[in-house]
């Protein structure tokens, strides 16, 4: 193991060190939005911010795709934070787990912490919003009133359709009983 490689284990160890392993994974997603914005603020204070706002889970890492960051928040601060520093110092054109990038994780990693977004509490479940029995009513007859009025769009259009054949019918029943009066003049015209 390389004298950087140790320093990094030891100082991001001893950062997140005071904190229970709970709180760590304990990832609200409205702070792992403000700490990816602030993070990326910190270190380009110049830029605005550029991305897209998605969430991922499950392994994947906290990185951008096609002009969007996705944040997993399963994988708890250390990780979202890691990841991020990643991303953060790939854009500095620096190598990875260089020097600067162990600097930068570990101030990242303090100012999250600073900043209060490791917590006990579980996030806020958001409330849902109570259905309005008016508005409801109101949608199904829209929609109902949409669905009868293509019905007899399509009703009148038979209808044209029918009138004309009677019409043209019409018109040969005249024609040919003009043409040969008398082989049918036992039919009614
Ligand atoms: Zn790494």
């Amino acid at each position: 193991m390389t004298q950087l490689t140790k320093d990094y284990n030891r100082i991001l160890k001893s950062i997140w060190s005071d904190t229970s392993r709970s709180d760590l994974y304990n990832v609200w997603p409205e702070d792992a939005v403000k700490a990816v914005k602030a993070l990326f603020k910190r270190e380009f204070p110049g830029r605005s911010w550029p991305y897209k706002i998605k969430f991922t889970s499950g392994n994947r890492y906290t990185w951008v795709r096609r002009r969007a960051v996705f944040i997993n928040c399963e994988k708890g601060w250390g990780d979202l934070v890691h990841d991020w520093s990643h991303w953060l110092n790939y854009l500095h054109g620096r190598e990875n787990h260089c020097e600067a990038h162990l600097m930068l994780e570990r101030d990242c990693a303090q100012y999250v912490l600073d900043r209060g977004w490791v917590k006990s509490e579980p996030a806020p479940v958001p409330a849902k919003k109570k259905t309005d029995r008016v508005v409801e009513r109101y949608k199904r007859l829209l929609s109902n009133k949409a669905a009868t009025e293509k019905r007899l769009a399509k009703h009148r259009a038979g209808l044209e359709r029918a009138e004309k054949r009677l019409k043209d019918l019409d018109r040969d029943v005249r024609a040919y009983s003009r043409k040969y009066p008398e082989r049918l003049e036992a039919f009614p015209k």
